[in-house]
């Protein structure tokens, strides 16, 4: 059950007091705080763990500070949509809105490489209205010997550029949870030029220690790729680690599954589950062609494989894409053969656009048929 308080209420006056108290004493009841900090307020929600079939709804609805009460049916206590339940499905960060209803665009680099590329790759994002990127500088590698990126040496570059060209948000994946200090130093040594979006790669989904140092953090939202290998409802679990540690601003990405029956494909292309994460939470989703098609193929049409599935996550409703561009991919350090060229950045941004309209078509022909 989630008692959801009064918009700024504080944790000194009377009401929190008595409120607090009352629940306090509640038999084989645990209780566990939330804080949302928004721009224009603080939310405090009280999730009650236990034995909450004997509560009463309206009798918590009652007490003194409470503007409502969602009882819980479900999984995924924090980010699971429930009945009654209005809390939002979208946040913001460094001045961009990620939402259920919306899309953002994260063109760039899967691995940073050199100065020049990431400066290519940005002045190119720039000039075609873009204000958020993906840059790599910590890569899980399959094999020992295989480039494992720049790590911390590459971040005070790759920042200040993205100050230069007026990049908002950079996803950046993280292995370990010690790199989470080392973009916080690095952003503070350049003076904060920009803003990070920690990614959880798939091979990490299950990594409960960094999902809960991720989780424990409230200064960057959190990209969580589902496990390649796992069930959606464990890969949801996992994006719930992230909210039951405080932090609520999570994506989740859909990267395709590991198996041989997607061949040629790197992966099994899984965006037909797009409606039923928007479905089943408030999380916005992602998708990522680059790392679930793998390669350039293109169609009979002159459509690449990767931006007909981008079209299929789109058209379904996704809220973000993540995607590999390199300006000249032969000579990229990680995944140079799915990368989309910068000539190619124009052309993707108008067929994702198209995508886009017309999902939006599709969402008002649903809405006027339900009328
Ligand atoms: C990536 O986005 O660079 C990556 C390694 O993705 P995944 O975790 O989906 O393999
Ligand atoms: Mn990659």
């Amino acid at each position: 059950m989630i008692v959801i308080l009064q918009p700024d209420i504080s944790k000194d006056s009377p009401e929190y007091e008595s409120l607090f108290d009352h629940l306090k004493q509640l038999p084989n009841i645990q209780l566990r705080i939330h804080e949302e900090h928004g721009t224009q307020q603080v939310l405090t929600e009280i999730y009650l763990v236990g034995d909450t079939a004997a509560l009463a709804k309206e009798e918590i609805e009652a007490l003194p500070g409470v503007e409502r009460v969602v009882r819980i049916s479900q999984e995924y206590r924090i980010l699971g949509r429930h009945k009654d339940d209005h809390r939002p499905t979208s946040f913001e960060y460094n001045g961009i809105r990620f939402g259920q209803d919306n899309l953002n665009l994260f063109a760039g680099l899967c691995a940073v490489d050199n100065p020049e590329h990431v400066e290519m790759m940005m002045k190119a994002l720039k000039e075609n209205g873009q204000q958020c990127t993906r840059m790599g500088a910590y890569k899980p590698r399959t094999n020992p010997y295989s480039f494992q990126g720049h790590g911390k040496s590459c971040l005070p570059y790759v920042f200040e550029l993205a100050g230069k060209y007026d990049i908002k948000v950079i996803a950046m994946e993280i292995t370990h949870e010690n790199h989470i200090e080392e973009i916080q130093q690095a952003l503070a040594a350049t003076g904060n030029p920009t803003g990070v979006m920690l990614q959880i790669g798939t091979r990490n989904t299950q990594n409960f220690e960094l999902l809960k140092a991720a989780g424990r953090q409230r200064q960057f939202p959190v990209l969580i790729k589902r496990g390649f290998g796992i069930t959606l409802e464990e890969s949801i679990n996992a994006a719930e680690y992230l909210a039951s540690e405080g932090n609520t601003k999570i994506i989740f990405a859909l990267r395709g599954m590991k198996t041989n029956m997607g061949d040629p494909h790197r992966n099994i292309v899984d965006f037909a589950h797009v409606p039923v994460i928007k479905r089943l939470t408030r999380m916005p989703v992602c998708i990522d062609p680059s790392h679930s098609v793998g390669t350039r193929q293109a169609a009979p049409d002159g459509l690449l494989d990767i931006m007909h599935v981008t079209a299929q996550g789109v058209i379904a409703g996704a809220n973000m894409i993540l995607i590999d561009f390199h300006p000249v991919p032969t000579k990229a350090l990680v995944d140079g053969p799915q990368a989309l060229t910068l000539d190619e950045l124009p052309y993707f941004i108008e067929d994702m656009t198209i995508a886009r309209q017309a999902y939006e078509k599709r969402a008002r022909l649903a809405k006027s048929f339900m009328k």
